[in-house]
């Protein structure tokens, strides 16, 4: 797989199988306004993960085959943690198949 250079083209890590792919901090929930705390999260006992739909994080856009996150200035820390390139972005971009332009 070639290394990626280009995140905009990818949205790997971004989709998920499951409702707990992106959990949320304390922090991270009261950076969001609050129609989005009202709207984009859902607990599951007393932890706070983003809304999952159609195996995508509910922020994740596409459009002409590129990925925008649009919540990104207030996003949660572990999407900010997972860089590109990095080990787990590996990982997320060999779960879905991923070629990336070089
Ligand atoms: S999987 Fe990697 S290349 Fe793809 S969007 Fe995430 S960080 Fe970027
Ligand atoms: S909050 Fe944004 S960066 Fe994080 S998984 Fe969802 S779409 Fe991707």
């Amino acid at each position: 797989m070639s290394e990626p250079t280009d995140c905009q083209s990818c949205g790997a890590c971004c989709h998920a199988t499951h409702p707990g792919h992106v959990p949320l901090t304390g922090e991270d929930h009261a950076r969001l306004l609050p129609h989005e705390q009202e709207t984009l999260v859902e607990f599951h006992g007393v932890r706070c993960f983003m809304k999952v739909a159609d195996q995508r994080c509910v922020n994740l856009r596409e459009e002409a085959g590129r990925f925008a996150c649009a919540i990104y200035e207030r996003r949660p820390q572990v999407c900010r943690d997972l860089e590109l390139g990095d080990e787990a972005c590996a990982f997320e971009r060999e779960r879905w198949g991923r070629e990336l332009p070089s």
